[in-house]
Formats: C-alpha cells, sequence, structure tokens
C-alpha cells in the first residue's frame, strides 16, 4: 500500500489512518490465509496499532486485563506467537517488545528505525533499504535480519533544547 506509511511514525498525523490500515491488512491476511481472527487476537492486534510504540508482553497483559480480557500470560504469550509467525507482528529485540507490521501480508525484511527518546518506532523494508544483504550478488540467501536503527526523531529533536 503507501509507501510512505512509515514516514507518519515521527510527525504529528492522523493516526486513525494508519489505524484503519492495519486492521484492514490484518483482516485481508486472515481472509485469504483461511485463519481465524479470534476475538483475543483481533484485541491485542487493536492494542498494538493505538500507536507507533512498541509495547511490551507485560504492557500488553496489562491492558488486556483492564479492558476486561482476563486471560492469563501463556494465553496471551500464544497470541502473540500467532501474530508473529504470520507476519502481523514483530518482535523488536532490542526493545523487547512488540510492534504490528506495516506491511502484513508483503514479503519484506523488516528493519526498523527506532526514536530513542519518544520509543517511536517506524518499519521501513530491509530489502529495499539495504538492497547489497539482499542481492544476489552477495551469493547470499538472507534467512532472518533483524536491523533495527536508533536515533532521534524530529519531533524529540525539535521539543529538546538540550
Ligand atoms: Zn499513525
Ligand atoms: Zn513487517
Ligand atoms: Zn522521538
Amino acid at each position: 500500500m503507501s509507501s510512505n506509511h512509515s514516514m507518519s511514525s515521527f510527525k504529528k498525523h492522523d493516526h486513525s489512518i494508519c489505524s484503519d490500515r492495519y486492521k484492514a491488512s490484518i483482516e485481508k491476511y486472515c481472509h485469504q490465509n483461511n485463519l481465524e481472527l479470534t476475538p483475543l487476537r483481533q484485541k491485542v492486534f487493536e492494542i498494538l496499532i493505538r500507536g507507533h510504540k512498541p509495547l511490551g508482553a507485560y504492557e500488553i497483559l496489562d491492558v488486556l486485563s483492564k479492558e476486561g480480557f482476563s486471560s492469563s500470560p501463556p494465553i496471551a504469550y500464544r497470541v502473540l506467537d500467532f501474530l508473529i509467525e504470520n507476519g502481523l507482528v514483530h518482535k523488536i529485540q532490542g526493545l523487547n517488545s512488540f510492534i504490528a507490521c506495516a506491511y502484513a501480508g508483503c514479503a519484506h525484511i523488516p528493519a526498523f528505525v527506532i526514536c530513542r527518546k519518544c520509543d517511536n518506532v517506524a518499519e521501513i523494508r530491509g530489502e529495499e533499504n539495504i538492497p547489497k544483504a539482499s542481492s544476489s550478488s552477495l551469493d547470499f540467501k538472507i534467512e532472518n535480519a533483524m536491523i533495527e536503527i536508533s536515533g532521534v526523531c524530529s519531533m524529540c529533536s525539535d521539543a529538546g533544547v538540550a
């Protein structure tokens, strides 16, 4: 879909456009792959798309219990595993937290641009932005890539007097 989606993570924007897009992508993916979008799967995903800040497992559990989903940690972890296995959610190792995929249903190597001040994250497509790693001239087939780029976003650097 829109390639400038990830750009909005670090700008003031109408987030309902983002969340509608995320919702449409998970619904489409589950429909095409015959996967059941159970209420809990839907809920965990919905919690993750409220902003562009990745959430830890305990933050997700917290929101679940506050909002009346009394799920035990193992069940919530199973839901997260399901979402991750299907590429709908990524785990950001460096932050030990989870974020909804911005390119669900498209084969891609996720790369994360992380603001170390506000923790907002933009997902970019690693194979487009680091083409050398995925080029055939390197004679290498990537099986797993975790690209995490940290820095300061414009909203934080504008605000900071430092
Ligand atoms: Zn947004
Ligand atoms: Zn992704
Ligand atoms: Zn920031």
